[in-house]
């Protein structure tokens, strides 16, 4: 890219590093960027320097937030005692959406994978069982139904079938190997309330 001066290339660069921009997008938002407007630059910089330092997992269901406690967990009208499990804060905001659920979640931050190397200890699942040992009524397991999402399935319901507590799955509404924010809300709430007792 020597046409460009340097800082042009090192913008598309950096842009073209990220998830699901190719070169020619990544081209395309480089210009973009350099003709808006400078306050619009900085705001758009300063957005993700601030996401990046103030934004961790929260204390208790490990979603992603800037508050100690996400704004679910710290709503007094949820019901504690039903945890939904799903694999990341992008699934949460699909049941959100549909505004019916009225649990709490528990986020996974992944899925179980041998062909990845992703065991179980590396997603939280740690973080799911210490708060089992509270006062839960049911567990859902809301993981996608790719084989990955199915392989932690299953571990969840061996870890939490021994404690007694109720176990559900989504049901398989859910197309195969769907990813669950792709899906539309009817699907979804379908695939909730016809959830199977594991
Ligand atoms: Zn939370």
């Amino acid at each position: 890219m020597d046409y460009y001066s340097s800082q042009i290339s090192s913008l598309i660069e950096q842009l073209g590093r990220l998830p699901g921009i190719g070169a020619k997008t990544a081209q395309r938002l480089a210009f973009h960027i350099i003709c808006m407007p400078t306050e619009q630059v900085e705001h758009l910089a300063e957005s993700m320097v601030q996401a990046k330092k103030n934004i961790h997992y929260c204390k208790v269901c490990c979603t992603w937030t800037d508050s100690e406690i996400c704004p679910i967990c710290t709503n007094v009208k949820r019901n504690r005692k039903m945890i939904m499990v799903v694999e990341n804060t992008r699934d949460l905001a699909a049941y959100e959406k549909i505004g019916k659920y009225e649990g709490v979640y528990h986020v996974l931050h992944g899925a179980i994978s041998p062909t990845l190397g992703i065991g179980p200890t590396d997603i939280k699942l740690k973080e799911l069982m210490l708060r089992l040992q509270e006062d839960v009524d049911e567990v859902i397991i809301a993981t996608n139904s790719s084989l990955e999402g199915e392989a932690t399935a299953m571990y969840i319901s061996k870890l939490v079938k021994p404690t007694g507590i109720k176990l559900s799955r989504i049901a398989s509404g859910v197309p195969v190997g769907g990813d669950l924010e792709y899906i539309d809300e009817v699907t979804l709430l379908r695939a909730l309330e016809g959830r199977i007792v594991l």
